[in-house]
């Protein structure tokens, strides 16, 4: 395996090929050329990613269970949920905007940390799960789609104008969004895809595999 020519790596400043080296834990290699970081040696950030995907799992199940918020109109009091909120908007003819929500804010953050999971426990557990490439390529597609920090806003926004005529009692549901924004964000930058690639390489090269 050491004779295995070394990759060639692009910069994604300046397009100039060059060989990538071993790095020592922590390192960082930068482009000769132009000095843009090209790639950094971060064994714990797979871990990392699992744990906020782990953590943003549990949020989100909350999240969507409990309720939202308490509004007392006029004495009435009232508990939303997400799904309920989803569904009020459907009834009354804002389709697009029910569907949005819908989308952007429980089925592709939903999909996202499935997959995560999918990917990094069994990696965890020094099994490759099957569809690498494929889960891979799908979490690239549908990132722009997740905005749950869209829908955080939303509603803050809502329960500052809602304030003037009714009481409002943030729900469990509220809180457990903000702290799944945030877990979110945490898998984002801490997970690299290249990562996956280099702790499967490792492990099979020290025969810890055996696919
Ligand atoms: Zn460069």
């Amino acid at each position: 395996m050491s004779m295995q020519p070394a990759k060639l790596i692009a910069c994604h400043e300046c397009d100039l090929l060059q060989r990538e080296i071993h790095l020592p834990t922590g390192g960082e290699a930068h482009c000769s050329r132009c000095g843009a970081l090209l790639y950094r040696s971060s064994p714990r950030s797979l871990d990392n990613s699992l744990a906020f995907a782990l953590a943003a799992a549990i949020l989100f199940v909350i999240a969507n269970i409990y309720p939202l918020l308490g509004i007392e109109m006029k004495g009435n009091p009232n508990a939303t949920h997400l799904f309920g909120a989803v569904r009020y908007l459907w009834d009354h003819e804002m389709h697009l905007i029910a569907a949005l929500t819908c989308i952007t804010a429980v089925l592709v953050p939903a999909l996202e940390i499935m997959m995560m999971i999918y990917l990094l426990l069994p990696l965890r557990f020094r099994v490759i799960p099957a569809g690498i490439p494929l889960i891979l390529r799908i979490l690239q597609g549908i990132k722009p789609w997740g905005m749950v920090e869209v829908f955080m806003l939303g509603i803050l926004v809502s329960i500052v104008k809602l304030s003037d005529t009714s009481t409002i009692i943030p729900g469990v549901a509220l809180w457990s969004f903000g702290g799944l924004t945030l877990m979110l964000a945490a898998v984002a930058s801490s997970f690299n895809p290249r990562d996956v690639w280099n702790r499967i390489e490792q492990r099979v090269e020290n025969g810890e595999y055996n696919e």
